[in-house]
């Protein structure tokens, strides 16, 4: 390792530039963080910044100020960053973000950390997950199996581990989640196994077309070699064309009709080619989507190695992540399941399309302007909707006339009314089609309490 002060490096990974100017890293979570410390490590001069400073910042600042990094917490000091010699980037700030756009304009680089991190991963494959949904669920999945198969593999990126705290881990396999906005700033990333989950109109408030954001997918495909292996959503055309003509295997999977690994209603089983690789039923897993993120995984596993022997029992014990379709308790055979991760209307509707047995469903929040009435087709089996926060008086506008519709003044309200409501055999599911802020900090926050009010029935 080498100091800021010795203004030269060998380190292929930092530019000279990085030491004799100043590399700028914007947004302090644990990405930032990490980032800073990784580039004060290897020499580089640093400033990093957060629009934000809400207290738990103050101990990331004085981290990296233990390691020389300039910081600055509630402010970003434009005309520095706008004389860096690079901006690096965390998953969570958007494009519009005025470092960014200051850095654009004055033709400085944006990194993504990805970029950072996978060059300085070289030699460690990489499984690259992304597309619009389940790109969580589908890269632990992987990870999972991996892991399970004895294979060395860890899973990071957005999923919550930034990708750079792996830089110096011995590991065969890094499965990474990745955004569109990493993809965008990540031009030396090359998986060597690529998925993409689906794609969908998403993140149109920070697109300016639905091109665009596609495009920063079809970014996944941009290295692809004839040693790739690309692991696509045979249902879904818009993937199959995005991938285009890229150099590379192509596997899929399908829960409609026969591919390399897909699902057969008719007997239940999930298939690799035309053999049954184990029962749909000894998932943990709930609904028709989590299948397909399965189906994913199985194939992205079996491309970095691992035996289609080892996944079934691997497969068996992956546990739901938190607040997505999470089955919390079961209380006087009433299933209660957290779904607060369902944020909006089209992540409230896969909720509702996994439900087997009659339910009660929670919902409210603060709303997006969405058509609240596209809930009202997958209602079938509803026994009564609870709605609480701020969009409870939309929802009764909204649903009131096809489902019984009652108003709940909290979350905890929410919970008595619907456990008033519920019989024995039916689910209880909070799946809010909301976000959060009305009443909590974000969807954990907001998951982590109905579940300790769950507890406490
Ligand atoms: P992401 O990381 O892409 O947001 P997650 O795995 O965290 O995806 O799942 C988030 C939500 O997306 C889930 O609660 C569910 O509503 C929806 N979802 C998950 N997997 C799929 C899928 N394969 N197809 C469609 N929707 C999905």
């Amino acid at each position: 390792m080498r100091t800021a002060s010795s203004r030269h490096t060998e380190d292929p990974l930092i530019p000279t530039e990085w030491v004799e100017k100043e590399v700028a890293v914007v947004g302090l979570g644990r990405t930032g963080v990490a980032v800073g410390e990784w580039l004060a490590d290897h020499g580089a001069r640093v400033y990093a910044s957060d629009a934000d400073d809400r207290p738990e910042l103050a101990a990331a600042a004085e981290r990296l100020r233990a390691k020389s990094v300039a910081v600055d917490l509630g402010t970003h000091d434009l005309e520095r960053i706008g004389a860096a010699a690079a901006v690096v980037v965390s998953p969570g700030v958007p494009p519009t973000a005025a470092p960014l756009v200051v850095a654009r304009q004055s033709g400085i680089p944006v990194v993504a950390e990805l970029d950072l991190a996978v060059r300085a991963l070289a030699g460690t494959r990489t499984v690259v997950v992304t597309g619009t949904n389940g790109k969580t669920t589908t890269t632990a999945l992987t990870a999972h199996l991996l892991q399970a198969g004895g294979i060395k593999a860890e899973a990071a990126g957005n999923i919550g581990r930034p990708l750079i705290e792996l830089a110096e881990a011995d590991l065969d396999w890094v499965v990474v989640e990745a955004s569109s906005f990493q993809l965008h700033d990540a031009p030396n990333l090359a998986p060597s196994v690529g998925v993409l989950t689906n794609l969908a109109p998403d993140h149109m408030d920070r697109y300016d077309s639905l091109e665009s954001y596609y495009a920063d997918k079809k970014r996944l495909f941009q290295h692809g070699t004839d040693e790739s292996v690309w692991i696509l959503n045979g249902d879904d055309e818009a993937v199959e064309s995005l991938a285009g003509d890229t150099l590379g295997e192509r596997q899929r999977w399908s829960t409609r009709s026969r591919a390399d690994a897909w699902w057969d209603r008719a007997s239940g089983d999930l298939m690799v080619g035309s053999a049954p690789l184990m029962e749909r039923s000894r998932l943990s897993l709930l609904g028709d989507h989590n299948v397909e993120n399965a189906l994913a995984a199985i194939l992205a596993a079996a491309a970095a190695g691992l035996d289609y022997s080892a996944i079934p029992a691997a497969l068996e014990t992956f546990q739901p992540l938190a607040h997505r379709l999470e089955s919390v308790r079961e209380v006087g055979r009433v299933l209660w399941i957290n779904d607060s991760k369902a944020t909006n209307v089209a992540s409230t509707t896969v909720g509702l399309s996994a439900m087997d047995r009659p339910f009660v469903l929670l919902v409210g929040g603060r709303e997006k302007g969405e058509d609240l009435r596209r809930l009202i087709p997958h209602l079938q089996g509803c026994r009564a909707v609870i709605a609480f926060g701020e969009a409870a008086e939309r929802f009764r506008r909204d649903l009131g006339a096809a489902v019984d519709l009652r108003v709940a003044s909290s979350l905890d309200d929410a919970v008595t009314l619907a456990q008033a409501t519920a019989a024995g055999g039916d689910a209880v599911l909070l799946s809010p089609a909301c976000a959060s802020f009305d009443q909590f900090r974000d969807f954990e926050q907001r998951g982590d309490s109905f579940k300790e009010m769950v507890a406490e029935l």
